[in-house]
C-alpha cells in the first residue's frame, strides 16, 4: 500500500492527469507530472513536472526512481520504452497494448467474452473491398492506432466509397468495421483493485456530436439499465483479463439483441467526470485508490441523477453564464486557446434527492 504522503506519477499532462491530480491531493499524496509538451494543463496542479518524451527510456526510468508508482491518463503512448519500468506501472503494459490498437482490442475483447459489432483487419483497398463484401454497408473504417474522439474514421455507405474512405483515413492499417444500429450510448466504468475487487459506477448515458462527447446523464434510461447486467459482466471479464489495476472504461452501444463493445480505455474517462460532484467517490479519487492498494471508495450517486456537458472549443466562452448558475459544477481545464473540438473544461448539474 501506498499510504498518503506518497508521491503518484503520472504519464501525460492532460485535464485526466489534471483531475486526478486534484484528488490525489485530497487524499494527502502528491503528483509528479510527465509530459513532452512546455506547459500541460495538470503540471499546473501537481508538485511535480518532468518534461520529456514518452519514449525516452533514460528520462522515464529517473521518472520512476522519483515515485511510489507511475500511472497513465493517455493511452497512444509507446509501450515498448515502457517495459524499463514495468514494476512501477499500474494498470500495466498490457492495459495499454491493448486499448491502442484496435485489432488487438477487438480480438481481445471477443477472446474475453464481449461481443464486438462485426470487424476485419484491412491494409489496403482491395482488402477493404473484400471487408465490405464480408461484412456488409454500412461500415465505419477507423486506423487501428491514434484515433480518438471520432479522428480516424470513415465511413463507407456504398462501394463506391469505398475508395474515399480509405485515403481520408490515410491509407493506414484499419479496421472495418459494421455500422450498427444503436438505441443509444453508454459505458462501464469500473475500478480493479491489487487484489481483485471490483466497484462499478452507475452506467452513463452517453451523446456524442461529431464523434465528440457531448453529454452524459445519471441514471441512464431504463432502455440502457436492461443492458447493465451483461454489459458490467463483460466488462468485468476484460478488466481481469487485461489484470487491470485501477479505472477501466468500456464503452457500449445498447443494441436490440444486447450489448456492443465499442471499445475500451484503460483510464478514467469523460463520460466518469460527472463522478465528481454526482457520486460518493470519483472515478478520480477511485483510481487512486486503486493503484496505491486503498479500499475501494462507494460508488453510489450523490443524488437523484446527474448531467455532465462538455465545453468543447468556444463553449467555453460561456463560463461568465454558467458560473453564475446556482447548481452548476464548472470545471475549466487552463488549458489556453480554445480550438474548434478541443475540450476545455465541463459543467456538472446534480439533481437533489426529492
Ligand atoms: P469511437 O471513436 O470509436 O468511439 O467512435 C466515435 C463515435 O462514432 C461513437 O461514439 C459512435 O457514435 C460512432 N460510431 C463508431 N463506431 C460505430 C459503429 N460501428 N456503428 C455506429 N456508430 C459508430
Amino acid at each position: 500500500m501506498i499510504e498518503p504522503g506518497g508521491i503518484i506519477g503520472i504519464i501525460g499532462g492532460g485535464q485526466l492527469g489534471r483531475m486526478l491530480s486534484l484528488a490525489a491531493a485530497e487524499l494527502g499524496y502528491r503528483c509528479h507530472i510527465y509530459d513532452p509538451h512546455e506547459r500541460p494543463c495538470a503540471a499546473d496542479v501537481a508538485a511535480r513536472f518532468t518534461r520529456a518524451a514518452f519514449d525516452d527510456v533514460a528520462a522515464l526510468k529517473a521518472f520512476a526512481a522519483a515515485v511510489d508508482v507511475v500511472t497513465y491518463e493517455f493511452e497512444n503512448l509507446p509501450v515498448e520504452p515502457l517495459a524499463a519500468i514495468a514494476g512501477a506501472l499500474r494498470p500495466g503494459a498490457k492495459s495499454l497494448a491493448v486499448a491502442q490498437d484496435r485489432a488487438e482490442e477487438k480480438s481481445f475483447i471477443e477472446a474475453s467474452g464481449g461481443q464486438v459489432a462485426p470487424w476485419v483487419a484491412v491494409s489496403s483497398l482491395a482488402e477493404v473491398e473484400v471487408g465490405v463484401q464480408a461484412i456488409g454497408l454500412p461500415l465505419v473504417l477507423k486506423t487501428r492506432r491514434y484515433g480518438y474522439d471520432g479522428k480516424g474514421q470513415a465511413w463507407v455507405r456504398s462501394s463506391a466509397e469505398a475508395a474515399q474512405a480509405w485515403a481520408a483515413i490515410g491509407e493506414q492499417p484499419a479496421v472495418a468495421e459494421q455500422g450498427v444500429g444503436f438505441e443509444a450510448e453508454f459505458s462501464v466504468i469500473l475500478a480493479r483493485g491489487q487484489n481483485g475487487s471490483t466497484a462499478f459506477f452507475p452506467l452513463p448515458e452517453n451523446r456524442h456530436e461529431d464523434g465528440i462527447l457531448r453529454r452524459s446523464s445519471v441514471p441512464a434510461s431504463a432502455s440502457i439499465e436492461r443492458h447493465g447486467p451483461a454489459a458490467r459482466a463483460m466488462s468485468a471479464s476484460i478488466a481481469e483479463a487485461l489484470e487491470h489495476v485501477g479505472v477501466l472504461t468500456v464503452e457500449f452501444f445498447a443494441c436490440v439483441d444486447g450489448p456492443i463493445v465499442n471499445e475500451i480505455a484503460p483510464r478514467v474517462h469523460n463520460s466518469g467526470h460527472w463522478t465528481i460532484e454526482g457520486a460518493e467517490t470519483s472515478q478520480f479519487a477511485q483510481h487512486i485508490r486503486a493503484i496505491c492498494g486503498l479500499p475501494l471508495g462507494s460508488t453510489a450517486l450523490r443524488g437523484a441523477g446527474a448531467t455532465m456537458d462538455n465545453l468543447i472549443g468556444s463553449d467555453v466562452d460561456r463560463w461568465p453564464e454558467l458560473v453564475a448558475e446556482a447548481g452548476a459544477a464548472v470545471h475549466l481545464y487552463g488549458k489556453g486557446e480554445a480550438r474548434p473540438g478541443r475540450k476545455m473544461g465541463h459543467v456538472t448539474r446534480v439533481k437533489p434527492f426529492a
